[in-house]
């Protein structure tokens, strides 16, 4: 993997941060895209020669720029992970129309955004596009109408782009992971939601970051070269059940 250079927004920490942490130990360049400028600062600060962007994937300026700085940095883009996400939850008579565009924003226009503002330069490199989209975009559950449609359109957004990107050797796929202790997550999982993923989840556990992130870079690697246009849910099993969550 010598000499490529990935692009991972919502790097800062959580399967993003562990995402960059495998891209690098696998020789390649990395840029670190996050809103959050002090979290980015400690992560970069931590790790060294990374391209640290305290950009937000919502915004169309931000996003160019993101482009543009890493292409002057490196000199090519050869993968973009779409990671950047937020989660609320609540009932659909709960989630007023701001919660709904908070959502929409970060975890669909965001990954809009970014894929075609990178596309010009993923031609050059015949690259790839992985996009963090979630169990809840495979499966509807209560609580979750703006964090499943967001991650459902995701899913769907992954599957144009690899119909159109296709012809230049661009490939564009969907890893779905279940349930991992990060910040957003445990944000959100009552109690509740932590025991019925525990049983609904046959390995019976909750993911970790590393788990992830090795199949995001498994799909931005030449080893997945005849992969595009997939979902893949990195689950322990989950969506495979059927078992219902609130
Ligand atoms: P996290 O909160 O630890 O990390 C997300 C990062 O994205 C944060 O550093 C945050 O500052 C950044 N971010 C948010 N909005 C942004 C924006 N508009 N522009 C730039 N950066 C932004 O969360 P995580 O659990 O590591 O989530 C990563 C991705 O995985 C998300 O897309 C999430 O929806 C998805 N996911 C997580 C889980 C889980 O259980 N943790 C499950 C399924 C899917």
């Amino acid at each position: 993997m010598d000499g490529k250079c990935a692009i991972v927004t919502g790097a800062a920490r959580g399967i993003g941060l562990a995402t960059a942490d495998l891209f690098r130990e696998a020789g390649w360049r990395v840029a670190m895209v996050d809103r959050d400028s002090a979290e980015l600062a400690r992560a970069e600060a931590s790790r060294g020669d990374a391209l640290a962007l305290a950009r937000d994937v919502s915004n169309p300026q931000d996003v160019d720029a993101i482009m543009r700085e890493t292409a002057a940095w490196a000199g090519r883009i050869d993968a973009l992970v779409n990671n950047a996400g937020v989660a609320e939850f609540g009932p659909i008579e709960d989630c007023d129309f701001e919660m709904w565009r908070r959502v929409m924003a970060t975890n669909l226009d965001g990954v809009f955004l970014c894929t075609q503002a990178a596309t010009p330069y993923l031609k050059e490199t015949a690259g790839a596009v992985v996009n963090i989209a979630s169990i809840s975009g495979l499966r509807a559950s209560t609580l979750r109408v703006a964090y499943g449609t967001s991650k459902a359109a995701v899913i769907h957004l992954t599957r144009q782009q690899a119909a159109e990107l296709g012809e230049y050797g661009i490939r564009c796929n969907a890893v779905c992971p279940g349930p991992v202790r990060t910040k957003l997550a445990m944000a959100v999982h009552t109690q509740e939601i932590i025991d019925a993923y525990h049983d609904a989840i046959p390995l019976n556990r909750y993911g970790s970051e590393r788990e992830i992130a090795e199949v995001i870079c498994f799909l931005c690697s030449d080893k997945a070269s005849y992969v595009t246009g997939q979902v893949i849910a990195a689950d322990g099993g989950f969506e495979s059940t059927g078992v219902g969550l609130p």
